[in-house]
């Protein structure tokens, strides 16, 4: 027969287990002291498998001080926090990052409390990541030319053609040094308001054709040429969006700058616009014939600084922030960015937006 503070403490843990059973994406154990798994909620199970309960605690994390710091929990009757992955070879959990707290209940029961933190530790990897990127991009043009002004001063008598050419060179370092300063503010404004829709209606052929024309001269000098297409099947009205001028100015400035910088000499550039009628899409086609670009980058093309040869890139005055600030603005105008390439043949960037009503 139990008595009444033991039947007290069953319905106490009853409500416990309905309270925190509730809990959708955190963890909550019941263990017994000899450590074995008693009871889960839905999340434990789904996270440390179906065969859960009745097994070792041990068994079912990797910390290696867990037996340690649960016999603390027992002996002080103070919560202990720990961080630690789940066991097994899944490759989801392998990375998940768990924070964990264990708190003595009663002479049987220590519960274990499981927060998956792996959102908030891939974040704050991605923004120490992003801080060592752009210390480092900015760091290589200022040493060169803190080695230059140092050069410069200690020599005298230096020739005017040796002279002009070193002050080229620090022009450009600190060129690239403004520019990638206004593709990190451009970046960090649309990712700032990326969640707002833009409700302008804008004539998007325009801002093609006015960028293509922006580009004529350097595409001229190059010996290329741009070619632009209204495919549409119903060409009588002008196709419009709603958008932002400047923004999808920057979209195909990117786009179709790369396309030159990244195509063979004295080849053709196609910009080609296009409807889909089923979804009320307007697409636009940039296709150029170079390189290409292998499979295995097109996914990370639109992170933050990666290039498929930093050193290519860098020797065309790139910074590496230009699709990933094309994908921002294309998510903000709720539209797709399609990257497809065949290798010495061709890349086509497809920017797909909805239409206007
Ligand atoms: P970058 O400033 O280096 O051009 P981007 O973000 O604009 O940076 O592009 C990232 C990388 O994607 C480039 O470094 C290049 O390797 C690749 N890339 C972009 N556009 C093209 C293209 N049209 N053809 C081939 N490769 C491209």
């Amino acid at each position: 027969m139990q008595d009444d503070s033991e039947v007290h403490n069953d319905i106490a843990k009853s409500q416990l287990r309905t309270l925190l059973g509730s809990l959708i994406d955190d963890v909550l154990l019941e263990i017994n002291h000899d450590m074995t798994i008693m009871h889960s909620n839905a999340a434990g199970i789904s996270l440390l498998g179906d065969d859960l309960i009745g097994s070792d605690l041990c068994q079912r994390l990797t910390y290696t001080d867990l037996k340690d710091d649960f016999h603390s929990a027992i002996a002080t009757k103070k919560i202990v926090e720990f961080t630690t992955t789940p066991s097994g070879f899944s490759v989801a959990n392998r990375f998940r990052q768990l924070r964990g707290r264990m708190l003595y209940l009663d002479e049987t029961t220590v519960i274990v409390l499981l927060m998956d933190m792996t959102l908030q530790h891939n974040l704050e990897k991605m923004r120490r990541d992003f801080i060592a990127n752009v210390s480092h991009e900015l760091r290589s043009p200022l040493t060169s030319l803190i080695g230059f002004v140092e050069t410069m001063q200690g020599s005298d008598d230096m020739e005017t053609q040796t002279r002009d050419r070193f002050l080229g060179i620090m022009a450009d370092e600190a060129k690239r040094m403004s520019r990638l300063i206004d593709d990190l503010m451009s970046l960090a404004k649309v990712e700032n308001e990326e969640h707002i829709a833009p409700m302008a209606r804008v004539f998007i052929e325009n801002i093609v054709q006015s960028v293509i024309v922006s580009l004529t001269r350097r595409v001229q000098e190059t010996g290329r040429e741009i070619i632009f297409t209204d495919r549409r099947n119903y060409t009588d009205q002008a196709p419009i969006i709603l958008g932002e001028t400047d923004a999808m100015t920057e979209v195909f400035h990117n786009l179709i700058d790369n396309a030159i910088k990244y195509s063979f000499p004295e080849s053709t550039i196609s910009v080609d616009m296009l409807t889909n009628n089923a979804n009320d899409t307007l697409t636009i086609n940039i296709t150029n014939h170079g390189e290409g670009i292998e499979e295995k980058h097109i996914p990370r093309l639109t992170e933050r600084f990666y290039r498929v040869d930093k050193g290519r890139s860098r020797q065309m005055g790139g910074t590496g922030l230009g699709l990933a600030i094309v994908k921002h603005i294309i998510n903000k105008h709720r539209g797709e960015l399609i990257i497809t390439s065949t290798l010495n043949e061709k890349t086509v960037f497809s920017v797909i937006l909805p239409l206007a009503q």
